[in-house]
């Protein structure tokens, strides 16, 4: 089922969750370990990521380097199906412009299609680890604007393959990301904004937003949405703080800001598990206000914290 039929059809906030595929050469198991405790909350659906290949130098034995290309995490179309199959719930593969030409995201769509998946999230991806620039593929997308339209093509019946007459067409519900607190390129939010409204124009059906720990940043950027005339849902994006590294590095590299009080607050503690307790605490009252304003669904990136989203969900519920 489409994430924006299920927002439809729902009369309270939903729940969804996002995972990472595991590292390659561990078990799927991960991944039902990782679920399996969040399962009692019925989400309405799971993100799984997209990583690009990194560039790794490996030494060889006359001391010379290899630059080699390593998917840590492959394996996301797998995992969407194996969710699906496992716990029958939707499952919303992330794709990416970055290291894929068109042919490889239409091979990918196309699987996709076949498994029953009915949902994607569009991005653009960020540059590989080691470089500044994100650089588009040879023969892929630059924008996930660009990479928004080939799905919209299929969507339309229409593939890479100019003489291909009759293609069916499928059926993908487009999500894109937003950015409360402006993308880290963009010259500022207003036009980070516009860009944005062009993948709604295009066909986004829903966006959903980069983690914030300041409610009030995405409400104002939903307001600024809806005079931008962008009417589509909008699924704020939650993280847990859980560490007090967090504090900076969550900044560096996601470009969000720590609201005062609460960076006061973790600065206070003296050890990680201070920190956690403080950052669950925060989450589950960013929650109640987020769903008591009415979102649409509050999207958990559990990354690693199953056990802080679980007990965060259990007291909003
Ligand atoms: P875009 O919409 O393409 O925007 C990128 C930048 O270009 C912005 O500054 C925008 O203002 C500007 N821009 C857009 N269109 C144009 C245009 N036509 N001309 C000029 N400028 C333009 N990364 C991963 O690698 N894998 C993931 O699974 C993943 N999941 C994510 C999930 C969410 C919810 C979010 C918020 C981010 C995720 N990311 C992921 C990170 C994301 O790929 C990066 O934030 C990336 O830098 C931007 O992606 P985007 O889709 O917003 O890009």
């Amino acid at each position: 089922m489409k994430v924006t039929e299920h927002i439809a059809q729902a009369n309270d906030t939903l729940i969804s969750f996002e995972i990472l595929p595991p590292l390659k050469g561990k078990s799927i198991e991960s991944i039902y370990d990782h679920l399996d405790p969040l399962m009692e909350f019925k989400p309405s659906y799971i993100n799984v990521t997209y990583h690009r290949s990194e560039h790794m130098f490996k030494k060889r034995a006359d001391g010379s380097f290899d630059k080699v290309e390593i998917r840590k995490r492959p394996g996301t179309v797998g995992i969407c199906a194996a969710i699906m199959n496992h716990y029958s719930v939707d499952a919303v593969p992330h794709l990416i412009c970055g290291g894929f030409s068109k042919e490889e995201t239409e091979n990918a769509l196309i699987d996709l299609n076949f498994l029953g998946i009915d949902n994607v999230l569009v991005l653009r991806g960020d540059a590989p680890k080691n470089e500044t620039f994100f650089e588009a593929h040879p023969n892929g997308h630059r924008y996930a604007l660009e990479l928004l339209n080939q799905v919209v093509q299929m969507n339309n019946g229409i593939y890479l393959e100019e003489d291909l007459m009759g293609g069916i067409k499928t059926k993908f519900c487009i999500g894109v990301a937003g950015y409360p607190e402006k993308h880290f390129e963009a010259p500022n939010l207003q036009t980070d904004l516009g860009y944005l409204k062009r993948k709604v124009e295009a066909g986004a059906d829903y966006i959903v937003t980069q983690m914030f720990f300041d409610n009030q940043k995405f409400f104002d950027f939903v307001t600024r949405c809806r005079e931008a005339g962008i009417t589509v849902p909008i699924i704020p994006g939650l993280k847990p703080l859980t560490t007090k590294k967090q504090l900076s590095v969550l900044p560096r590299t996601f470009h969000v800001d720590m609201p005062d009080e609460f960076a006061q607050e973790v600065m206070k503690c003296k050890t990680d598990k201070e920190v956690e307790t403080v950052g669950t605490e925060w989450l589950i009252q960013q929650s109640r206000e987020l769903k008591a304003a009415g979102v649409p669904v509050l999207h958990y990136y559990t990354l690693g914290k199953p056990h802080v989203v679980q007990q965060v969900v259990a007291a909003i519920k």
